[in-house]
């Protein structure tokens, strides 16, 4: 992670509560470290608060701990379980406007989407806590076998988790790990890890030391994790990158790994929507988050016949937001990107666009907002060809191609022509029409007639090189679980129970 040098405290007070501090959370205290870093607003290129980064000996520390913690979380009752998690959903809602405030500083959303985020979190918990306990399966029950399928925790969960949602990506997976008896270690992204942090350390004395922990850290902290022995199962989201060297830390132990990592995701529109209602949707899904939404809307294919009233409709709607550094008085709609990478990255697709002469419905020119932020201006590239970067590759920023299409069965090959499979969304105003084309589609989570939106009862397991298990809803929780089949025979056995016959 790269920080600029300076006296960034007294520019940062603007906005930084300089009272609040960062700890590293392990058996149940909160420890500091030799080693410490600052992550960045994003908003104005400020650091932010000096945070701890975990040291290899903070890692053996927290995975003992959560090792020592296991058998008798697993052994509490589920209903106590979630107890503790509709407690520990009381605590974030208590402290709802200082979590809004640290992801709006650490990630650059603008502060009505950090409120979001913590509301999302709180119904993650919820949802969690309320989830019924995971029922054995009776797989046969007759007069001589009885055959049982049961779910048990695992052990001890590591999370890793990227920036674009730092709270919401988090609390998703400690709700799930911690309800189905398994104890769990949160790795933030570097770049946004303030927000988690002080969650976890407000509720850390609702559980039992060791349940749940949090580590500060980079990529080494989170490979020291994903190598220890006695870490039975990583629970990653990601880009598919860092998720394949994930997948092959963990082929040396064969731990069980959840991999929630990138995607290209389509969205289909046919002739037969209502242009005025479906725009502004759309374009919540192309450029929430200024595009840095695992789900967004990143290739939209539009009926030839309404093509270029939608794209004048959409480009009007994201013209009549405001982009900016995100404040608590912005009013803005779209914030900075949240690290230098992203806006180099995103910047690239913006000057790819403009060398192969692609057109420019929106943006293209004064795309930068200034040098004292991430901010980049939202643009929408008009028809470019399928083999271009913009529509191949996942920008993760505020640029999105609108493509042409005709016939649905060339779409629906243009549609799968990719290696990622996270989700796709599919507009029509003849559901079933919408439905059926959305079957054919090769994506974990389609959406039909509303933008991509996570639910916590709504499994999303990426298909292709976007992921491997899944998260949210039943599913989710069973992948937190071994799965133990029982073959119980009947035929007596006891002693004298042949001479009983
Ligand atoms: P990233 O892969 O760069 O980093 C994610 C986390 O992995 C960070 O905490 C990082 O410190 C850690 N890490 C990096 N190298 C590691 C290693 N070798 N071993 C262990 N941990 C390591 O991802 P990012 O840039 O933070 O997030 C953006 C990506 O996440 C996008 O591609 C996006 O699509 C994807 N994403 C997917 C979902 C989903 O549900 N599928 C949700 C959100 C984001």
């Amino acid at each position: 992670m790269s920080v600029p040098n300076g006296s960034a405290q007294a520019a940062g007070s603007t906005m930084m509560d300089l009272a609040l501090t960062f700890s590293n959370i392990i058996n149940g205290e909160a420890r500091g470290g030799e080693k410490t870093t600052r992550a960045i607003n994003p908003s104005n290129k400020q650091l932010l608060w000096e945070i701890p980064v975990a040291s290899e000996n903070d890692v053996n520390d927290a995975v003992n701990a959560a090792a020592a913690a296991f058998p008798a979380w697993s052994q509490t009752p589920w209903e106590e379980r979630a107890k503790h998690l509709e407690r520990a959903r009381e605590v974030l809602l208590g402290m709802h406007d200082t979590l809004a405030s640290l992801i709006m500083q650490e990630n650059g959303k603008p502060i009505q989407f950090a409120k979001m985020e913590v509301d999302h979190s709180a119904g993650s918990l919820a949802y969690n806590a309320s989830h019924p306990p995971l029922q054995p399966r009776v797989a046969q029950d007759d007069d001589e076998l009885r055959i049982t399928v049961r779910y048990v925790p695992m052990g001890v969960v590591a999370a890793i988790c990227p920036f674009n949602y730092p709270l919401v990506q988090a609390v998703a997976k400690i709700g799930p790990a911690l309800v189905t008896g398994n104890t769990i270690i949160v790795k933030p992204s570097p770049f946004t890890p303030y927000s988690t942090m002080k969650f976890i350390e407000a509720v850390k004395d609702i559980f039992p030391p060791g349940v749940l922990q949090v580590l500060n850290g980079d990529a080494q902290t989170g490979a020291l994790l994903c190598e220890h022995p006695n870490v039975q199962h990583i629970s990653f989201t990601g880009s598919i990158a860092v998720g394949k060297k994930i997948m092959a830390t963990a082929s040396k132990t064969l731990k069980r790994v959840t991999l929630e990592l990138g995607g290209n995701d389509a969205c289909v529109i046919f002739p037969d929507i209502d242009i005025s209602v479906v725009t502004p949707q759309v374009a919540v899904g192309a450029f929430l988050n200024s595009g840095q939404f695992c789900m967004a809307c990143k290739r939209i294919y539009v009926h030839e016949d309404i093509y270029e009233e939608f794209k004048q409709k959409l480009v009007d709607v994201v013209k009549s937001w405001k982009t900016s550094p995100s404040t608590p008085d912005a009013g803005n709609t779209l914030g900075p990107l949240q690290n230098d990478v992203q806006f180099e990255k995103g910047k690239s697709y913006i000057e790819d666009s403009r060398k192969n002469g692609y057109r420019f419905a929106l943006g293209g020119e004064d795309t930068y907002y200034d040098d004292k932020s991430y901010v980049l201006q939202p643009a929408i590239i008009d028809n470019p060809p399928d083999d271009s970067r913009i529509v191949k590759e996942e920008p993760f920023a505020p640029i999105v191609p609108l493509l042409k299409w005709s016939n649905e069965d060339d779409l629906i090959v243009r549609v799968n022509d990719t290696n990622t499979g996270l989700g796709a969304s599919v507009w029509s105003g003849d559901v079933d029409r919408a439905v059926a084309f959305g079957q054919r589609i090769h994506a974990g989570n389609v959406t039909i007639n509303h933008f991509p939106a996570p639910h916590p009862n709504a499994h999303l397991a990426g298909w292709k090189e976007s992921g491997l298990s899944g998260e949210y809803g039943t599913e989710g929780l069973q992948a937190y679980c071994n799965v133990q089949t029982m073959q119980c025979f009947k035929a007596p056995v006891g002693a004298g129970s042949a001479e009983a016959e």
